[in-house]
């Protein structure tokens, strides 16, 4: 069983769990590039159960099984539009629902790797319904799977109607698999940005506040966000304006950003299964912002943070540098 370190972490503040500190630079774009390390990510992202090759499952599945096909995406009628919103809330309710379940719920590991030694806020003024699991439910839900289910449809429909460059395993069968593998690269690429602009003060204050109420994350917290920052997160789909893609590609990309952010949310490091760590979930380096707010605004596999200093590898000294770094951004607006 992993051992739980309990106490002052190499961070100030008290975690339940953290992982060997300071975090080691894992970035896919470290230079020279290290091809050891790079197979072993391929193989740990794309040749094993994780998060990416679930969320691949659920994507050819759902397109399968599930959402209306092209033929009827041509016009804009209520008929499949109503089906898609209805299978992205049962998928939503599915993923994130039964995340809460087993780690909130039925407490199916404990508390072993979990970050943050609290449990979900009940009775705080902070959320809507004084309990931040239904105020975080009601923002993914009512917000998140609406903006989620209009981006869908409208590149759908487009694509539908010859508007947009596409492609087929057919056509490309190497480009129609290598784009599974860029995409959440693209999606890091987009968030990074996104997030930052999130984070000037006065955006800030107005719209991702919503989420940072959620120092402490669980499943429900990933999706929970302001409707502003659902439309600029959803955004990630553009990219299929101007990269030949398959209607799948489109439905991965929109579950990497809606259901992905429930499993990135956990507030665990991994699933355990037997005492073995089987699936990847949360990182360290997200809950760091959630903390800290000022630092790792994107995640730990691109360079960015690094780049432009606002990496906080849980050293005592980072958090030192970021507070200064916040205390000076939200002084130099009031
Ligand atoms: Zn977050
Ligand atoms: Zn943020």
């Amino acid at each position: 069983m992993p051992t739980e370190r309990a106490g002052k972490s190499g961070s100030s503040g008290k975690w339940n769990y953290y992982p060997e500190l300071p975090l080691a630079d894992s970035s896919i774009f470290a230079w020279p590039p290290d091809l050891r390390f790079l197979a072993r990510w391929f193989r740990r992202n794309w040749l094993s159960l994780s998060e990416r090759m679930l969320l691949l499952a659920i994507a050819v599945a759902a397109w399968h099984f599930l959402y209306p096909g092209l033929e009827q995406a041509k016009t804009l009628a209520a008929g499949w539009i109503v089906q898609t919103w209805a299978v992205n809330m049962g998928l939503m309710l599915a993923v994130a629902g039964s995340l809460h379940y087993y780690f909130y719920i039925r407490r199916g590991q404990g508390k072993t790797l979990k970050f943050d030694h609290r449990d979900m806020a009940t009775g705080s003024r902070s959320f809507a319904f004084r309990n931040q699991v239904h105020d975080n439910m009601f923002w993914s839900l009512a917000s998140g799977v609406s903006f989620w289910t209009a981006f869908q449809v409208l590149t759908l429909w487009a694509m539908a109607n010859g508007y947009l460059p596409t492609t087929s395993f057919a056509d490309n069968p190497l480009w129609f698999l290598a784009f599974f593998v860029l995409m959440p690269i693209w999606s890091a690429f987009h968030f990074y940005w996104i997030h930052r602009f999130l984070h000037v003060p006065f955006l800030y204050r107005h719209v991702h506040s919503l989420h940072h109420r959620n120092v402490n994350v669980g499943p429900w917290s990933g999706l929970s966000m302001h409707p502003v920052e659902h439309l600029l997160y959803f955004t990630s789909v553009m990219i299929h304006m101007v990269v030949a893609s398959h209607p799948v590609h489109v439905i991965y990309n929109l579950h990497y950003q809606a259901l992905g952010a429930a499993m990135t949310h956990t507030g665990y490091e991994h699933l355990l299964v037997r005492d073995k760590r089987r699936l990847a979930l949360g990182t360290f380096y997200h809950q760091l912002h959630h903390r800290f707010f000022e630092c790792n605004y994107g995640n730990q596999e691109m360079p960015w943070d690094r780049w432009f200093g606002t990496f906080h590898d849980g050293s005592d000294d980072a958090t030192r540098r970021i507070r200064e770094r916040k205390q000076h951004m939200h002084a130099s607006v009031s």
